[in-house]
């Protein structure tokens, strides 16, 4: 069967949860027994979010198979079984990348390279770019509607209509649909002009998602329908929901898995939506709660951690509790640990570069450390954790990371000097690559320590976690750092680099060097999430008991 493509447009104003809507949809889709794909297509000119700041750009996900992409490519993989990969996701930079190159190749035969057709054209072919066996491919389109950038996308997808049909692609537009106090009143004017703004580039949407504060009343429904020139159907009500799992059985009861197969003409069964209901239950009705710090640079905006957060809530998902996570800037750490530190249940040094509040950090893992309070550090966090042990434990004065320090006596993390993979080709990993090159990136194997922690979470001996770093454990420190009581669980099968490290004497002490983040699904918690608030959760209990005594 020929794949029919959904495209998804986003207008009236930016963050509307246009990557979390197509998730949602591809879950609807996946639900009836089809099988989906999905893109995500950036209209900005980096050709990677790798080297964007998090601050601004939120999380950069890494895909398995190295790609550094837009954190919504997370929501695809969590919401979904689609196989998520550089393919995926492509922005302006890339795509004006190889057309330049083509025409410098003269492939070009001396003709004027233009917008409409040649860049157009890759677009198009970037999206046609699916494996056979898919039945829809959801195509999120970056930006807001009337947005310069992101015209060329608008035209191609405009194109794609005519060059597939009706009933192989469908246009879906997300909108707002805000509520005026004064007036007392839900106001779908923004909605009109934004689909008279597709119109005027000749798109015209079959399908309207009304984001929304309040219910949508059948009156306005009906009004939206008139003006924006949609069936009555096809204004769908998105609600805004407790939690982001509800989304799919949200959309469901308003039709929209039964619109769009409608209109796309696909047979497909009815959905099982039992899976979604059951997790919306779990996340609804808690038995406990868990208090979790997570020490880190970049808390002020929530987007920086966008997988971890959802990895703690699946963690939280496994064990039936609330997991409430507390962002605390290690900065504010340096001198002294504040109260909301001492008080969780858990703590969490996620990833991070530069060295800003590292010292913040190795306090808060000292005071995990002896304190036995569970902790857990994902790949900066891991660094930190080892930095810490040879420091306190093996009287190494000063040791550190060679990122904070080139010349620390002790540089017990330091950069291998080592060729690396990245997008087929090998680029050299030393102290001049640039910063977009040459990190440890995508899934790399893992052999596991029997009897360690780790072990007993994974309940297997080989995994495959992903990576994003540059800096690695230095193995001339290896016999320093287990002579003080630590263990590594993990180790890459060459035995050459260092993943996971345990504190033997210690109920729950666990660091490894890949993101287990971003392979948490909400039907399958990580392993290590669901081990550390497990940990956690006797921790708490322990502290209760302690008081009462
Ligand atoms: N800055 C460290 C490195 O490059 C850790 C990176 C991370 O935490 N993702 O090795």
């Amino acid at each position: 069967m020929r794949q029919k493509f959904i495209f998804v447009t986003g207008g009236v104003v930016s963050s509307l949860g246009k990557g979390l809507a197509s998730a949602a949809i591809g879950a609807l889709l996946e639900s009836r027994g089809l099988n989906i794909m999905l893109k995500k297509l950036d209209p900005y000119i980096n050709v990677d979010p790798g080297t964007m700041n998090p601050f601004q750009h939120g999380e950069v996900f890494v895909t398995e198979d190295g790609a550094e992409t837009d954190l919504d490519l997370g929501h695809y993989e969590r919401f979904t079984n689609a196989a998520i990969s550089k393919r995926c996701n492509f922005t302006t930079g890339q795509v004006y990348d190889t057309v330049i190159s083509k025409e410098r190749r003269g492939e070009y035969l001396g003709g004027t390279v233009q917008v409409i057709p040649h860049i157009t054209d890759e677009i198009k072919r970037r999206i046609l770019d699916v494996d056979d066996g898919i039945d829809v491919v959801i195509v999120e389109i970056g930006g807001t509607v009337g947005d310069i950038e992101s015209l060329p996308f608008l035209e191609a997808i405009r194109q794609l209509r005519n060059d597939l049909g009706k009933e192989n692609s469908l246009f879906i537009h997300l909108t707002l649909i805000p509520f005026i106090k004064t007036a007392d009143e839900m106001k779908s004017k923004p909605t009109q002009h934004s689909v008279k703004e597709l119109r005027g580039i000749g798109i015209q949407p079959d399908i309207l998602l009304c984001r929304t504060e309040r219910v949508l009343s059948q009156g306005l429904k009906d009004k939206i329908s008139l003006f924006c020139n949609v069936d009555k159907d096809a204004v769908i009500a998105a609600k805004d929901v407790g939690d982001i799992y509800e989304v799919p059985i949200v959309y469901h009861n308003e039709g929209l898995d039964e619109k769009i197969t409608k209109l796309l003409n696909i047979w497909a069964k009815k959905p099982d939506l039992s899976q979604w209901e059951g997790i919306a239950d779990t996340i609804r009705n808690p038995r406990d709660e868990v208090h979790i710090a997570v020490v880190g640079k970049y808390v002020k905006l929530k987007d920086s951690y966008k997988s971890l957060n959802e990895a703690l809530v699946h963690g939280g998902i496994a064990n039936s509790c609330r997991v409430i996570p507390h962002y605390i800037d290690s900065e504010d750490l340096e001198k002294s640990l504040s109260s909301e530190l001492l008080d969780v249940d858990g703590i969490l040094v996620p990833g991070g570069f530069g060295d800003r509040g590292i010292e913040g950090k190795i306090n808060a893992i000292a005071h995990a450390r002896e304190k036995k309070v569970p902790y857990f550090g994902l790949c900066l966090g891991m660094q930190l954790a080892v930095v810490e042990i040879v420091r306190h434990l093996a009287g190494c004065e000063g040791a550190n990371s060679c990122e904070f320090n080139e010349n620390t006596p002790y540089p017990i993390i330091y950069l291998i000097e080592a060729w690396v993979d990245r997008n087929n080709e090998l680029q050299k990993r030393d102290k001049f690559s640039n910063l977009g090159g040459t990190m440890r990136l995508g899934a790399y194997p893992c052999q596991l320590t029997p009897g360690s922690l780790a072990h007993k979470a994974y309940g297997k001996d080989l995994i495959d976690e992903r990576h994003r770093h540059r800096y690695e454990f230095n193995m001339d420190f290896r016999e320093k750092l287990e002579n003080c009581g630590t263990l590594i669980s993990g180790i890459s099968p060459d035995g050459t680099l260092v993943e996971i490290i345990e504190l033997k004497d210690h109920p729950w002490f666990l660091a490894c060097q890949f993101h287990p983040e971003f392979k948490s699904k909400p039907f399958n918690p990580h392993p290590l999430f669901r081990e550390f608030i497990k940990a956690s959760l006797t921790h708490k209990q322990e502290k209760q008991q302690c008081k009462k005594k």
